[in-house]
């Protein structure tokens, strides 16, 4: 395709992942493009600021996976090196440490996922429960992330997959609910076996390396948004904080013309919307032109999960065994992480106390406490995994709370998450919940969503070259193999059985 030849005005509505990607990528290709972001600074939930005593706190701590490619490839592009090495983890329940994970490309490769089995090290679950997840590969095999898989697995809970499957109680309790508390945020009564499935191959599951993971070395807003900020606005496009966007201009051809920021009107020949599911919502409720759409009403029937992220300055050094942890079984329904920040961010490295990050998923009933109740409780916790905490004194600390921050994929959500494309001709969706066939999770999907809606935007006007999205590394042979073989089971099974039963 060819470069831009006119001045083509876009708007973006939202500066996280997804609308900086897509910016981005517009502005390189000569678009005239507009952000709006309705906080103080770009990042969304990646964002970052100084406290009053000048010491860096963000929206909880982001890992980066092996197989996040195209955010590796947007770092390389922009030559920042903002990321540490592939870190350990470690994980801990009340009763101490339970598993420690190598760092999986250093091993040798197994086809998977003997590799994730075989190394992972279990420090008290016992080898029978470990095996009882072995059924739970034909649903792997089964799930491949079309819409009809979607729509086979999404209605059903990720605890009535596991049970179906034949998991030990022991198994759900102390592995997969945590992974699920951590990665989808919720416990798994309330997460979609679809968005179970997806989630655990991508991260875990598809290639033995894919648990690997890298952290920045400072805050994502300071060590990547910063420098990534500069070159956008540099290629000409305007980024635009403390611009909340309430509503669109629609024309009688379904066509939009304009974005509506409280009073302020930005003419747009397209619209990107890269806002999170409570963003939509609030637009949607002051929107009447959204709100005559079957689609963005859906978007009333999804909801999104509270986090809360603390920061706590201790007064002396504690050694912290491995840099990434994560934690269950404190509380019901509730999944909590910790981070060694003398080890993984540069700021903190020389400091002569420990600096810790502690981010607690799914912590509706945290939220409503007082700082001075979330500390010393986020400090018992510590000290119930590393017990030098004990006797350790909070000499600072940074409460953050995210209310309705994160997508819940819940049972049954898919049917009302929207595809890139919408009913208007020229208004094209992006972020972590929008429907692509991609496969990537979290940053990363937000971020090729971005690339994705761009990319519609291209093909809209004709003009501009596509940005190149990296594919998730395709599977294993004898993955392939076993889909194939499946796939072609289920069709002959479509074609003699009526459609009488429940997908
Ligand atoms: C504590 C925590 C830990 C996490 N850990 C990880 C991790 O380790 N690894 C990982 O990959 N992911 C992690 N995630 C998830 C990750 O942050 C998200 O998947 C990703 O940032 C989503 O990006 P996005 O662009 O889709 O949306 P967002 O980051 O939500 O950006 C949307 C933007 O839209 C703006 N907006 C909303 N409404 C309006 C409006 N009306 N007008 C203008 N702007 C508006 C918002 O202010 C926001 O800036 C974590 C999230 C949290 C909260």
């Amino acid at each position: 395709m060819s470069q831009v030849s006119q001045d083509k005005r876009v708007v973006v509505v939202g500066a996280g992942w997804a609308g900086l990607g897509a910016t981005d990528h517009l502005s390189k290709q000569g678009y005239h493009v507009t952000l709006l972001e309705a906080g103080s600074y770009p990042g969304g939930l990646v964002a970052g600021w100084k406290t009053a005593t000048g010491r860096s706190v963000e929206a909880g701590i982001h890992g980066f996976w092996y197989p996040y490619r195209n955010i590796f490839s947007l770092i390389n592009q922009l030559g920042i090196n903002p990321f540490t090495t592939w870190t350990r983890s470690s994980q801990y329940s009340p009763a101490g440490l339970e598993v420690e994970s190598p760092i999986f490309q250093e091993l040798p490769q197994l086809p998977t996922p003997l590799g994730t089995f075989l190394y992972t090290q279990f420090k008290r679950l016992p080898l029978i429960d470990r095996l009882s997840a072995l059924p739970l590969l034909y649903a792997i095999i089964d799930f491949d992330n079309s819409d009809e898989a979607w729509r086979r697995y999404d209605f059903v809970t990720a605890r009535e997959l596991f049970k179906d499957f034949g998991v030990s109680a022991r198994l759900y309790r102390e592995s997969f609910e945590p992974m699920l508390l951590v990665g989808l945020f919720a416990p798994g009564e309330q997460c979609s076996a679809a968005a179970t499935i997806g989630m655990l191959y991508y991260f875990i599951l598809a290639h033995q390396p894919d648990f690997d993971v890298v952290w920045c070395r400072g805050t994502v807003g300071e060590k990547i948004f910063r420098p990534w900020v500069e070159r956008i606005e540099k290629s000409g496009a305007k980024v635009l904080a403390n611009r909340r966007v309430t509503d669109l201009v629609v024309d009688d051809n379904n066509q939009v013309t304009g974005v509506v920021c409280n009073n302020e009107i930005f003419e747009a020949d397209a619209v990107i919307f890269a806002v999170g599911i409570t963003g939509m919502k609030k637009i949607l409720s002051n929107s009447p032109s959204l709100q005559k759409r079957d689609e963005f009403r859906n978007v009333s029937n999804l909801g999104a999960i509270d986090v809360l992220a603390t920061r706590l300055w201790f007064d002396r050094k504690i050694h912290i065994p491995r840099p990434s942890n994560a934690c269950f079984g404190f509380d019901t329904a509730t999944g909590w992480t910790f981070f060694d920040l003398n080890a993984l961010h540069d700021e903190y490295r020389n400091e002569s106390g420990t600096v810790v990050e502690a981010d607690f998923y799914h912590a509706n009933q945290f939220i409503s406490l007082e700082n001075e109740e979330i500390v010393p409780r986020v400090q018992r916790y510590l000290a119930n995994c590393v017990p030098e905490f004990r006797k350790a004194k909070v000499v600072d600390s940074s409460v953050i709370r995210l209310p309705q921050a994160v997508s819940h994929f819940a049972p049954g959500s898919y049917r009302y998450m929207l595809p890139a494309l919408t009913s208007f001709k020229n208004v094209f969706m992006s972020g972590d919940w929008i429907v692509t066939r991609h496969g990537s999770w979290s940053q990363e999907k937000a971020y090729v969503t971005g690339l994705e809606a761009a990319n519609l935007v291209i093909s809209y006007f004709g003009e501009g070259t596509p940005a190149k999205i990296i594919p998730v590394e395709t599977d294993e042979a004898h993955i392939q193999l076993a889909r194939t073989v499946n796939k072609t089971a289920r069709q002959i099974g479509k074609s003699i059985l009526p459609e009488f039963w429940l997908p």
